[in-house]
């Protein structure tokens, strides 16, 4: 077998667009994934072969049956080892880089350590509590954060992403923003696999974009995507932060958080330099799933 060495070999397809500089940098730079699911993973998967030098993610949970239909590279020997075991092992031999991964929830101490290192930190866990402790962490220690979802595929084959910079700190909602008081969030209804990963890919191309400064302008004018397969159309728009929002906005107690159990939506609209599309009102957000 030929011994595979050569960093720009490796990369050559994509060095005319990231140049060596650009790839240089994605070899320094370290990306989080909080979760593990069908998002998670491929998200993972992607950054990794364009060339992230470090890749740290965390994920509580083992790998069920009906991960399968998501988890393109998973077999029935995979079913019940963590997670985070199987990204390791995916990985595993990819000349430059390296994986680091535990099972730390993200409200668990650690996971602040993972978030103050990172370069980038994407956020796919399947509860409302463990994406607003990465958004808290990112908003935090200042560091860019995707988070991505997908609607309830029986209303729609769609996913959201949801980006915060730093340097849109004045004006961008954070992932927390969109947790508002009216529409209810759905959960686990409905997941094909390419749907996942075609909205993972979308975010890990974002990353790619942000972390090399190509073509990247356009994400500090824009934070909230939705990607619809079913229509199919990408839509991006500018939703500012919310007044009263858990995380950046007015009030960060824990009673508050409590009270977002029951999840809901209706910050998409308010507030929002561009009226975020009817689309947001006909398809359901969902949390996860794993
Ligand atoms: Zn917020």
């Amino acid at each position: 077998m030929k011994k595979v060495n050569d960093w720009n070999e490796i990369h050559a397809a994509q060095l005319p667009i990231f140049g060596t500089k650009g790839q240089r940098r994605l070899r320094r730079s370290r990306v989080h994934i909080a979760g593990l699911g069908g998002i998670g993973l491929s998200t993972a998967l992607n950054l990794a072969a364009a060339g992230v030098g470090t890749i740290t993610a965390n994920d509580p949970q083992t790998v069920s049956v009906d991960n399968l239909n998501r988890f393109p590279f998973a077999t029935p020997e995979h079913i019940g080892i963590p997670k985070a075991t199987l990204l390791d092992r995916l990985l595993r031999g990819r000349p430059g880089l390296k994986v680091i991964t535990s099972m730390q929830r993200n409200e668990e101490s650690g996971f602040d350590q993972f978030c103050q290192k990172a370069d980038f930190i994407v956020s796919c866990a399947n509860t409302v509590e463990s994406r607003v402790a990465a958004a808290r962490e990112a908003l935090q220690n200042r560091r860019p954060l995707i988070d991505i979802s997908l609607a309830d595929g029986r209303i729609a084959m769609a996913g959201f992403i949801k980006l915060w910079l730093p340097q849109n700190e004045g004006w961008s909602a954070c992932p927390a923003c969109y947790f508002g008081d009216n529409t209810r969030v759905l959960r686990g209804e409905g997941i094909v696999g390419t749907v996942a990963a075609g909205v993972a890919a979308f975010a890990a191309c974002m990353v790619l974009q942000l972390l090399t400064g190509h073509k990247a302008v356009v994400f500090y004018e824009r934070n909230f995507f939705i990607i619809e397969f079913s229509k199919p159309q990408v839509e991006s728009m500018a939703v500012v932060g919310r007044k009263g929002c858990i995380v950046c906005g007015d009030a960060h107690s824990s009673e508050k958080l409590n009270a977002y159990d029951e999840v809901r939506t209706q910050a998409l609209v308010e507030g929002a330099n561009e009226k975020p599309s009817a689309a947001l009102e006909r398809i359901g957000l969902l949390i996860g799933p794993h």
